[in-house]
């Protein structure tokens, strides 16, 4: 298991005090902001997704620009009714059974989420959680709350491969990266469906295989359902990047994994 790496002094924001700040802004009673709120992605063959507006990291590699990067100007409120509506309404039409939200961070606004994820118990659907697990791995009762939930598949976003990757590609203190693999642990102990989702962007196969080990010690089958990821290089991204004089080694384009090299950063 990869020890926790434990600086003195934080070495990065807190993602902890940037959910309350970041639901502040993105949360209001039962309502939650939204960029868009149904829209057809290709991600686990076929699925129908809001793109809410809010999160607590500020990953240096993150594609959803406004929606992270500025949220009061960014989407209106709307509540789970309202999304649940959107959401299966454009389910119906695509021919899918998954819904979801994305492009921020899942778990801001507890109460509007579990009063979505009330709506989605009383259908057919199941609601694909997605989450970076900052909140989760911060509040073990949470795990245990949606575990109440039965039309629901929780999905951890990991962000890098090691405590000082994960530093590096988000700015957020390097003892938060303990927080996903934790939530991971909570979710599983609660019976909560769940899987993980690795950036390996820009990791080595020494820093993938910590990682797997950490993961694998957490609970061997995570392994089997464990997605690894890999950037897609935007403009805007790739300009963030070259500020931040950061690098990846891989790069998803036009669907095919490539590897990467500076000669072919483009700003
Ligand atoms: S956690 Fe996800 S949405 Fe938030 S900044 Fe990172 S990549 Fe973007």
């Amino acid at each position: 298991m990869a020890t926790r790496h434990n600086p003195s002094k934080p070495d990065g924001y807190d993602p902890i005090v940037l959910t309350r700040a970041a639901e502040r802004t993105v949360v209001k009673g039962n309502q939650r902001k939204y960029a868009r709120l149904s829209r057809p992605l290709r991600f686990y063959g076929g699925i129908t997704s809001a793109q809410e507006v809010g999160c607590n990291l500020r990953c240096k590699f993150c594609f959803s620009d406004k929606p992270v990067r500025r949220p009061q100007s960014t989407g209106r409120f709307y509540s789970p009714q309202e999304v649940f509506e959107a959401l299966t309404h454009g389910a119906k039409k695509n021919g899918h059974r998954l819904i979801s939200a994305s492009a921020s961070e899942g778990t801001l606004g507890k109460k509007h989420l579990f009063e979505l994820l009330t709506l989605v118990d009383q259908s057919d659907y199941i609601f694909v959680l997605e989450t970076n697990g900052m909140t989760i791995g911060n509040d073990p009762s949470f795990a245990k709350e949606l575990s109440q939930f039965k039309n629901l598949h929780v999905r951890v976003s990991i962000k890098g491969c090691t405590a000082h990757e994960y530093n590096q590609l988000t700015g957020a203190d390097s003892r938060s990266y303990d927080l996903p693999y934790e939530a991971l642990d909570y979710l599983m102990d609660a019976g909560v469906s769940c899987n993980v989702c690795l950036m390996i962007s820009f990791s080595t196969a020494k820093t993938i295989d910590i990682a797997e080990t950490r993961l694998s010690s957490i609970r061997p089958g995570l392994l089997k359902s464990l997605e690894k990821e890999h950037i897609t290089l935007f403009p805007k991204v790739a300009t963030r990047l070259n500020n931040e004089n950061l690098s990846p080694k891989t790069i998803r384009h036009r669907g095919k994994i490539m590897q990467f090299n500076k000669e072919n950063y483009y700003v």
